[in-house]
């Protein structure tokens, strides 16, 4: 992937909402390891979601930030970690887990509210340990798991493609992904299960993910530029 000198974020948030106007698609501009400065320089361009990997990360930012702004959480959440996001988070991408999955009741339940989240599959061939298999899925919906996590709604699902430059590879995983989210938006789901979300795609694959049907990208070095560690 090409690294950006003298990254224009409003610029680049401008061509990336020229490329989905017209399309049902949420940009998530991925913030994580830039600093509230760069935020603000994207949230004066219009930018209002962002999204973030740490918890730690997220609470100081949203602390120093406009209240307006919606946070998701995209990265591994611990579930001892949910507590300091329960009251304000606006999505979960990364529930990937049944124990999660109660976790983040618990606290939605203390905080008063439902809590937004996406399940995360398991779709790369490598990489990833994180994600449900569709076959966990399955049986959380058969087993009516649902029905007893009343302050969690699941709005939709996210995956994240293997990091290849396959992309054949990737476009594979994607409508994998893709094709599952339609089946279960064909089934009688319960009350607090919705597929209204198919989050997929990051700054290297984004284009795939559209074609496959993508409706809510993540973002961050094409916005912000490269980051200078491994997150
Ligand atoms: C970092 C991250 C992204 C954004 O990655 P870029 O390649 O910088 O666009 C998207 N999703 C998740 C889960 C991430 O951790």
């Amino acid at each position: 992937m090409c690294t950006f000198e003298g990254m224009d974020i409003k610029h680049n948030l401008e061509e990336f909402n020229k490329t989905l106007n017209g399309r049902d698609c949420t940009l998530v501009a991925v913030s994580k390891t830039k600093p509230v400065s760069d935020i603000l320089e994207a949230y004066e361009a219009g930018q209002r979601v962002f999204g973030e990997n740490k918890v730690q990360e997220l609470t100081d930012k949203k602390d120093q930030l406009p209240g307006d702004i919606e946070w998701h959480m995209i990265g591994h959440l611990q579930r001892n970690k949910v507590k300091y996001i329960a009251d304000f988070v606006s999505l979960i991408h990364s529930v990937d887990s049944p124990r999660l999955l109660r976790a983040v009741n618990k606290e939605g339940r203390k905080a008063g509210r439902k809590i937004p989240v996406l399940l995360q599959l398991h779709i790369a061939e490598e990489e990833s340990k994180y994600g449900f298999d569709k076959d966990e899925v399955n049986e959380l919906l058969e087993q009516h798991a649902f029905d007893d996590l009343p302050n969690v709604e699941v709005r939709g699902l996210m995956g994240m493609a293997t990091f290849t430059e396959d992309k054949e590879k990737i476009r594979r995983e994607f409508r994998s992904l893709a094709g599952y989210y339609k089946e279960l938006k064909d089934r009688d789901l319960p009350e607090n299960v919705r597929m209204e979300l198919l989050s997929m795609g990051m700054s290297g694959d984004y284009k795939i993910a559209l074609e496959e049907g993508s409706n809510m990208i993540r973002v961050g070095s094409s916005i912000f530029g490269a980051r200078n560690n491994s997150n």
